[in-house]
């Protein structure tokens, strides 16, 4: 797979030997999450703003209402996605950090119609929750009319990846440091009582992981 090209916006001024070059590793942490934050500029105020998003070979597709005024298109937006793997508590203030995996994708996003907003919202869902999309109704016409699904070129992206120990071998060596992982998990499915009648299908056990 080829290398993230640095732009002017992307080139890693500080703690740059965090970065990454491999586009792969851009897909790695799209793959490991589903939650972005969205920044744009709205009348002249910065907002960023939580979403969830999906992805394929080119775009991160995000979606909402036709209401969201984070929705904007034709302006240049700047997403970000991040992975918290733990604290690193070092020797001295200074030097403690945070253990992570984040990207940051610069693009003009482009709203979605017809085929391409349906298999986008396929996209998108499928990548949140696969098989929901076979499981779950479809959206209708008028579900449709009330959703904007942006699609975000990932032409231009950078990443960032922190792991290990401290980073304060000069400090006296008199105190406990460390790193203090952190592991995100799901937990057991539990039922809507109004869908008591039904199993949980195994596309969402097989979600909630082998370690239930
Ligand atoms: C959970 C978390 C906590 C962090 N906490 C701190 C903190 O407390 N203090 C601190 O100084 N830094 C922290 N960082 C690192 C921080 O995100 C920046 O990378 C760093 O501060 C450099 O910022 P800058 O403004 O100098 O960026 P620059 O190096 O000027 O940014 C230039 C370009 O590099 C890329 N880039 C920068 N940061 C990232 C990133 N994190 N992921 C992907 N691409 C990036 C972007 O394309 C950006 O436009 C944290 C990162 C994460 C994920």
């Amino acid at each position: 797979m080829s290398d993230l090209s640095a732009t002017e916006r992307t080139r890693h001024r500080r703690l740059r030997e965090q970065g990454r070059t491999d586009r792969q590793a851009l897909f790695e942490v799209l793959r490991a999450g589903f939650v972005c934050h969205l920044g744009v500029v709205v009348d002249g105020d910065p907002m960023v703003v939580p979403t969830v998003y999906g992805f394929d070979d080119d775009h991160l597709y995000v979606h909402g209402s036709v209401a969201s005024h984070s929705l904007t298109r034709d302006t240049t937006v700047c997403v970000t996605i991040t992975h918290v793997d733990g604290l690193v508590l070092a020797r001295s203030v200074f030097e403690h950090g945070v253990n992570y995996r984040s990207a940051m994708i610069y693009g003009v996003p482009r709203a979605l119609e017809g085929d391409e907003k349906f298999d986008a919202l396929r996209c998108l869902t499928e990548h949140v929750a696969p098989g929901q999309w076979d499981h779950a109704r479809r959206p209708n016409r008028k579900e449709l009319a009330a959703t904007t699904i942006l699609a975000v070129p990932l032409a231009e992206a950078s990443v960032k990846v922190r792991e290990g120990h401290p980073d304060d071998a000069d400090d006296p060596h008199d105190v406990w440091a460390g790193v203090l992982p952190l592991t995100p998990s799901w937990q057991a499915p539990v039922t809507d009582p109004l869908a008591a009648a039904h199993p949980v299908p195994p596309h969402i056990l097989a979600r909630a992981g082998a370690s239930l």
